[in-house]
């Protein structure tokens, strides 16, 4: 798809984990319609890619090497992030980790580790990027990526799917009490995307249940009404129409886009 998109020009979006997979196909949607980007990652190498792709639809990247957990990290990043690019107008919390786990077979630090990355990280950049925007006068908008495992999670899927259904509630909360500063506040619960953190989840399940990773796969596109599995930019469309002035009156939702997995 290459049609003119401009409902983002001039907006300056934040995307942690937008180093690669979701993040990555967000960050570039959202450059597609006009916005600059800071990622926010762990994994500043792995960003030149993404910042490569926003900077060939015109706009600017910038990279700020971040751990969503760390407070310290995340403070100052939103600083260097409005001193780079300006004001911030809308928020994605997408950065998270996955380790597919049986709830019997979980340590603790597996445990934490997922609430400090998914949940915490969420929270912190939702706190100091909403200050920001109530501060520089920004009706801004956030999007948290939350999961079909709130809902309708695979085994293994324990620490992770509580740490998305924590997201969920977050989402529901938070809208309430931006909505006074006009930041509206949605989540979006992806079903199975084709990225690196999917292609490691077949192969920790395949270990698991003695399959061969390709039925694993077989039997993951055959859960989704339609038939295969998504990419990163069809996460990035919902999220550049919750982001932009077309989302304006949606607050509080969590949208599915899942090819109809929580549908099947
Ligand atoms: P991925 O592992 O491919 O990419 C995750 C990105 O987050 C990486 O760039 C990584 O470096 C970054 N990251 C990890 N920990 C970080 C930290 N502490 N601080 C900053 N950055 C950090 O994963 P993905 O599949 O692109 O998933 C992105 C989001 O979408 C996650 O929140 C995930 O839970 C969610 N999700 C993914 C799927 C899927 O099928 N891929 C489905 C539902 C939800």
């Amino acid at each position: 798809m290459t049609s003119q998109d401009t409902r983002l020009t001039d907006d300056h979006i934040v995307v942690t984990g937008g180093a690669r997979g979701i993040g990555r196909g967000i960050a570039v949607r959202c450059a597609r319609a006009g916005a600059d980007v800071s990622i926010f990652d762990t994994r500043p190498e792995t960003a030149a890619e993404t910042v490569q792709s926003v900077e060939e639809h015109d706009s600017d990247a910038q990279v700020l090497e971040v751990d969503v957990s760390d407070a310290a990290d995340v403070r100052d990043a939103v600083e260097s992030a409005r001193d780079g690019l300006g004001p911030i107008d809308g928020l994605v919390n997408n950065a998270g980790i996955q380790d597919s786990v049986p709830i019997l077979e979980t340590d603790l630090d597996q445990w934490e580790s997922h609430f400090a990355v998914n949940a915490r990280g969420t929270f912190l950049c939702s706190k100091h990027v909403a200050t920001a925007m109530i501060d520089d006068d920004v009706a801004g908008s956030i999007v948290n990526v939350s999961s079909v495992a709130a809902e309708r999670p695979f085994r293994g899927q324990g620490m992770y799917g509580a740490t998305k259904g924590a997201i969920e509630t977050f989402t529901r909360v938070l809208a309430k009490e931006l909505s006074d500063h006009g930041i509206t506040v949605n989540a979006i619960k992806p079903g199975t995307i084709e990225t690196p953190m999917v292609e490691r989840w077949l192969e920790e399940n395949a270990e698991q249940s003695g399959k061969s990773k390709d039925e694993l796969l077989a039997e993951t596109i055959e859960a989704h009404l339609l038939d295969r599995i998504g990419r990163p930019e069809e996460i990035g469309h919902v999220a550049a129409l919750l982001l932009s002035e077309e989302g304006e009156w949606i607050t509080g939702e969590s949208v599915a886009v899942d090819g109809g997995y929580l549908n099947a």
